[in-house]
């Protein structure tokens, strides 16, 4: 019998108000039921947020050292149960051991960087313009925040918002992906343990629709702090503008390697393998465009083919897996109609193409690595994100010309080259818009002491990661401090002999 899992919510595991659950099934093989979890709704949302109150009074008063030494033993926790928690990540999303290691890896990054944040959160101190005056600036906790994550990093993603939040001093809600509950569930399991006090945390799971919705209109929390789709992200952005929130958006991308003629070509090659089809493609950061030089071109298409007709699919808790099944039947169906619309475009499915099916693969959601060749700027499949194991191939013939297909779509996350060249390099580094650019390495490998997000239509301008992100979880207070015992005026009793 499988499980029923809870909320977290008032200090307790609770089961949802409404008494509904929904299942969340194994990717790589859908008859494994890892357990029933709460559709949780409004009235959810308003215990939670009652309780997150509460929590928000007393936490915000804890030090913020203090804050910091929490966050230290999650990470410790973290790093004891990392092997546990991987292999439960891979189960319920598909991705392959090595790559949910890396992703608590993460979080274990970031416990341990919000945990000395704890001690640095800094403020400034500044001259006044006025004799025998202080001026100064100071980070404020805001209140509950809203937490609403993707499925792809159910760990490092909930961390990189959830530990800055805490860190801050502010209480939270952490709604994660319906695909990914028991990996949300875990990682509260260890801030409880760590010693957050209960009602600094509460864990709604759910639907988007149904609870996310609830939590992003809810009037007493906030902040909103999301990661997923730019069309998700569109209807948070009119909810919370309407209602003066603050909110972070980090969403789609749809990025590209660029390998010039000079380029090592064995290690731009490993570089696209992982960065296409890691997480079966379905990272924000995923190679999802491939520009090639004319020069290189041919022989270039012929060494990837020939590697990526290698990949073994499979579970992902198995060490002869390459690469994972998709999270879902939509997720597989779309990747599967992106590939057809490129045919319809003209362009050639080189190698892959369709679904995979029987054997070992039958009872799980997979997708042939595919190599899409021949695409034009301006094809869908060049233009749009697929988030599935699809690589676009496009040919070009000077530097300018790439970073022109580069910039010419709505996302503007991540961006890499492949060159010897320091010149071109640099140039790639000033004129390629994007949130992040590599140079010869792929679009993905984002560490947690730096800032990560995207321009145009992937973000709203904030950052996540490094010492960024503790901007947006904080208030600034400034401070004015007058010790002459007199009337001084600014802008106009300045600068007195
Ligand atoms: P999604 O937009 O479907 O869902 C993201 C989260 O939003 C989930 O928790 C979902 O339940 C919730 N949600 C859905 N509708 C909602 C609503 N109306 N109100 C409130 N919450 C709602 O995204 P996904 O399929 O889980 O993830 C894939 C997408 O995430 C891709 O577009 C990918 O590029 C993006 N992503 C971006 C980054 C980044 O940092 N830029 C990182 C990872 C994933």
């Amino acid at each position: 019998m499988a499980k029923n899992f809870k909320n977290f919510i008032g200090g307790a595991w609770v089961a949802p108000i409404a008494g509904e659950y929904y299942e969340n099934r194994n990717p790589a093989d859908w008859t494994d039921l890892v357990g029933r979890f709460p559709s949780s709704g409004p009235k959810d949302v308003d215990r939670a947020v009652r309780s997150a109150l509460q929590g928000f009074a007393r936490w915000r008063k804890t030090p913020a050292p203090a804050r910091g030494d929490v966050l230290r033993h999650v990470g410790d926790l973290l790093t004891r149960r990392k092997e546990e928690i991987a292999r439960a990540m891979t189960r319920e999303m598909g991705k392959v051991l090595a790559e949910t290691r890396g992703d608590v890896q993460e979080g274990i990054d970031t416990a341990y960087y919000a945990a000395s944040e704890g001690r640095r959160l800094f403020g400034h101190t500044v001259p006044s313009e006025l004799r025998d005056k202080f001026a100064m600036s100071v980070r404020r906790p805001i209140g509950v925040a809203g937490i609403i994550t993707p499925f792809n990093f159910p760990m490092a993603i909930p961390t990189w918002k959830i530990f800055p939040a805490l860190l801050c001093g502010n209480a939270v809600i952490f709604k994660p992906s319906a695909d990914v509950p028991h990996t949300g569930t875990l990682l509260v399991e260890c801030l409880l343990e760590a010693g957050l006090p209960p009602e600094v945390i509460q864990l709604t799971h759910g639907r988007g629709g149904a609870v996310g919705n609830a939590i992003v209109g809810h009037p007493k929390i906030p902040l909103i702090s999301f990661t997923g789709s730019t069309e998700t992200g569109a209807k948070l952005g009119e909810v919370c503008g309407r209602m003066h929130k603050r909110l972070s958006l980090e969403m789609g991308g749809k990025n590209a390697m660029i390998v010039m003629g000079d380029a090592n070509l064995e290690l731009a090659l490993d570089g696209v393998l992982w960065g296409a089809f890691g997480t079966t493609g379905q990272r924000c950061t995923a190679t999802s465009r491939l520009l090639l030089h004319r020069k290189i071109h041919d022989r270039f298409l012929r060494m990837l083919v020939d590697r990526v007709e290698k990949l073994r699919l499979g579970d992902g808790l198995l060490p002869t897996t390459d690469v994972g099944p998709m999270i879902n039947k939509p997720a597989l169906d779309n990747t599967a109609d992106y590939v057809e619309i490129a045919r319809g475009e003209g362009a050639q499915i080189v190698c892959g193409g369709r679904k995979a099916t029987g054997g070992k693969l039958a009872n799980g959601w997979f997708y042939r690595p595919t190599v899409v060749a021949g695409v034009k700027p301006g094809m869908r499949i060049e233009q749009e994100e697929v988030f599935g194991p699809v690589l676009a191939v496009l040919k070009f013939g000077t530097l300018e010309q790439a970073i022109r297909i580069n910039n010419d779509v709505k996302y503007g996350l991540s961006s890499s080259l492949y060159t010897k060249d320091v010149h071109a390099a640099f140039r790639a580094v000033e004129d390629i818009d994007a949130g992040i650019t590599y140079i010869n390495a792929p679009t993905i490998g984002a560490e947690a002491h730096l800032p990560f997000g995207g321009v145009k239509e992937t973000g709203n301008g904030h950052r996540e990661g490094g010492w960024q992100v503790y901007d947006f979880f904080s208030e600034t207070k400034t401070v004015y401090v007058d010790y002459s015992g007199r009337l001084q005026r600014a802008q106009i009793d300045t600068y007195e002999a």
